[in-house]
C-alpha cells in the first residue's frame, strides 16, 4: 500500500487510493495480455473511462487537474499494469506539457480534452536514425507551403508507434548555421495517424516492453496545416527541453509501483521457501538485502515526490529531474539484481514478476536521455549554482598555524600593489595551497588595485620567469602560480617551513 505524504492534496489522496483499487482489480488482467504478448487495448480504454489519462490536464479542457503531483501518482500505479503504464506515460508525455506551455487557446481547446479523455493515445517522437542523444541533431524537415507545412524524415524508437493516434514531433525548419548554433532550427508539430504519407516502417524486438510496441514511423511529403505547429516556429528546442522534465520525472515515477510489488514479493516468497530447515527471510544476509531494496524504494519515492512538487510550483527542475530519473531507473537495475538472487532459480522464471524489471530498468536507463546524458545536466546545472561552485578562500590561520577557509582579508590587503607584492601574494598561496593555482581576480581581491593593473604585473612577472599562468583558448591568463625561482625571491625558504609538533629537530635537515 503505497504512502499517501502529508502535502498531498485531498484530491490527490482521494485519487491514489482509486487508482489503486483500479490497479489491483485489473492486475490479473494486465498479466495476460504479458503472457500473450499482445497490447492491452482492452485495459487501455478501461484506463481512459476512468478518465486517468486527463489526471494532468485543467478541468476546463476535461481533465483532473492533479498536476505533476497527480500525473506521478497516477502513473506509479498504472506502471504496475506494465503495457499499460508505459503507454499512459507516453501518452501524457506527448503534448501536455507542450501544449499547456507553449499551445494558444484554440489549440489547447483542440488537443487537451483529446489527452484527457484518452480517446487516442500520443506518442513522443524526438529520436532518430541520427539522432539519439544529440537531439539537436534532427534530420527531419518540416518545411512551410502556403498554410500547411510538409513533413519528411524518420523517427525511431518510438513507443506507441502504431498504436497512438497522435505525435508530437519535433522537425528542422532552419538550415542557417547561426539559427543550429542558437539551437533555433527545430519546431514542434503535432501530426495526426492517417495523413498521407505518414507510415509505419518497424516495431523493434526489444529486452523489455514485451508487449508495447515500440519502432520506426516514416513521413514522406506529409502535409499538417499550421495550427498543428506548437510554438513558434525556431523554438522547438525550448518546447522539447520544457517537455523533458516532465518526461524524466514521470519516467522515475512509474517504477515507483514497481519497488513496491518487489518488496511484497519478496516478503511473501521468502516467507515460504524453506531452505536449511528455515524460512530463507530467517537468513541475515536476505534480510539486509530486502532493507537495501526498502531503502531504496523509499528514497526513490520521496525525491520523485520533491520532484513533482517543484513541478507543481511552476519551477524548472533541471536537476532534479535528471537526479530522479538516474536513480530510480538505476535503483530498479539493482534492486531487479537483488530481488532476482533472493528468489534464486525462480527469481528468473517469468512465473514471478520480478525478473521484467530487470529489462525495463535497463531500458529505463536509456531513454528519455542516458543516464550519462542526465550526469552531463547534473553536473552543468549544477556547475552555475553558487550553493556548489563557490569561491573558497584559505586563509593562514597563525594561532593554529594551518590553512582555513576563512572570509577574513587576506594580510596583504592594501599594500602598495606592486611587482613585489604581488609575487608575495602569489609565493603566500604556495604556502596556504602548495598544489593549486591562484585567479587573477582572488590575486587583486588579497591586495587591491585594478584588474588592468594586476594583468600588467601578471604580465611582467611571467616575463622574468617568477610566475607561471594557465591560459585560456583566447589567450588570457586565468590561473598563476609562483615558480620555484619566484618563491625564493618573494619570501626566506623559512616562511614555507611546517612540522608537526612530535617531528624532532635532530631529523630536520
Ligand atoms: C525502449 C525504448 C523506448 C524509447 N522511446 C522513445 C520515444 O517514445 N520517443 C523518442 O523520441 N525516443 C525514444 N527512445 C529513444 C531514446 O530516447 C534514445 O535511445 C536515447 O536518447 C539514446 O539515444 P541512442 O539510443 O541513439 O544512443 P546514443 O546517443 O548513440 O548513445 C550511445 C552511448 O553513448 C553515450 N553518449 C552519447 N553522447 C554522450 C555524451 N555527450 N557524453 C557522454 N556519453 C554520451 C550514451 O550515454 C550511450 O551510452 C526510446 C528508446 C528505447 C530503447
Amino acid at each position: 500500500m503505497s504512502e499517501e505524504y502529508f502535502w498531498w492534496t485531498e484530491e490527490q489522496k482521494a485519487i491514489s487510493k482509486q487508482v489503486r483499487e483500479f490497479v489491483a482489480k485489473n492486475y490479473e488482467e494486465a498479466e495476460t495480455y504479458f503472457w500473450k504478448t499482445e497490447f492491452p487495448w482492452p485495459l487501455v480504454k478501461k484506463v481512459a473511462k476512468e478518465g486517468y489519462f486527463g489526471a494532468g490536464v485543467p478541468k476546463k479542457y476535461g481533465g483532473m487537474e492533479l498536476g505533476p503531483t497527480g500525473s506521478c501518482i497516477v502513473a506509479e500505479q498504472l506502471g504496475r499494469l506494465y503495457a499499460v503504464g508505459h503507454v499512459f506515460t507516453v501518452s501524457m508525455l506527448a503534448g501536455l506539457e507542450q501544449i499547456l506551455r507553449f499551445g494558444t487557446e484554440e489549440q489547447k481547446q483542440e488537443w487537451l480534452p483529446k489527452i484527457a479523455s484518452g480517446e487516442e493515445l500520443g506518442a513522443l517522437c524526438i529520436t532518430e536514425p541520427f539522432a539519439g542523444s544529440d537531439a539537436a541533431n534532427v534530420h527531419t524537415t518540416a518545411t512551410k507551403d502556403g498554410d500547411e507545412w510538409v513533413i519528411n524524415g524518420k523517427k525511431r524508437f518510438i513507443t506507441g508507434a502504431g498504436v497512438s493516434g497522435r505525435y508530437f514531433i519535433y522537425a528542422k525548419t532552419s538550415d542557417d548555421p547561426g539559427d543550429r548554433k542558437q539551437y533555433s532550427h527545430l519546431t514542434s508539430f503535432l501530426v495526426e495517424r492517417g495523413r498521407p504519407g505518414f507510415t509505419l516502417e518497424k516495431i523493434n524486438p526489444l529486452i523489455g516492453f514485451d508487449n508495447v510496441p515500440n519502432g520506426v514511423i516514416n513521413f514522406d511529403h506529409v502535409r499538417i496545416p499550421d495550427k498543428n505547429r506548437v510554438g513558434e516556429v525556431g523554438k522547438g528546442w525550448n518546447v522539447m527541453m520544457a517537455g523533458l522534465n516532465f518526461e524524466r520525472l514521470i519516467g522515475a515515477a512509474v517504477f515507483g509501483g514497481l519497488f513496491e510489488d518487489v518488496v511484497q514479493v519478496l516478503f511473501n516468497y521468502t516467507k515460504r521457501r524453506i531452505q536449511f530447515n528455515r524460512p530463507t527471510l530467517t537468513f541475515p544476509g536476505v534480510q539486509s538485502e530486502i532493507a537495501d531494496i526498502i531503502m531504496k524504494t523509499k528514497v526513490s519515492r520521496l525525491y520523485t515526490y520533491y520532484c513533482a512538487h517543484l513541478l507543481d510550483e511552476g519551477k524548472e527542475p533541471m536537476i532534479e529531474a535528471s537526479i530522479s530519473k538516474l536513480f530510480n531507473t538505476e535503483y530498479a537495475r539493482e534492486i531487479g539484481v537483488k530481488a532476482i538472487q533472493i528468489l534464486g532459480g525462480d527469481g528468473l522464471t517469468k512465473f514471478l514478476p520480478i525478473e521484467r524489471i530487470l529489462r525495463e530498468a535497463k531500458v529505463g536507463e536509456i531513454v528519455a536521455g542516458t543516464n550519462e546524458i542526465q550526469k552531463m545536466i547534473i553536473y552543468r546545472f549544477s556547475a552555475m549554482l553558487p550553493l556548489f561552485n563557490t569561491n573558497l578562500r584559505y586563509r593562514w590561520n597563525y594561532d593554529v598555524n594551518a590553512p582555513i577557509i576563512s572570509t577574513r582579508d587576506s594580510k596583504f590587503k592594501g599594500m602598495e600593489v606592486n611587482e613585489e607584492n604581488v609575487l608575495k601574494v602569489i609565493a603566500h598561496d604556495y604556502k596556504v595551497s602548495p598544489g593549486l593555482y591562484i585567479t587573477p581576480d582572488d590575486v587583486r581581491e588579497d591586495i587591491g588595485g585594478s584588474r588592468s593593473e594586476i594583468r600588467k604585473i601578471l604580465e611582467s612577472l611571467e616575463e622574468k620567469k617568477l610566475i607561471v599562468s594557465n591560459k585560456d583558448r583566447q589567450g588570457k591568463t586565468t590561473l598563476v602560480k609562483a615558480s620555484y625561482d619566484g618563491l625564493q625571491k618573494a619570501f626566506p625558504l623559512s616562511y614555507y617551513e611546517w612540522y608537526p609538533s612530535w617531528y624532532k629537530d635532530s631529523d630536520k635537515f
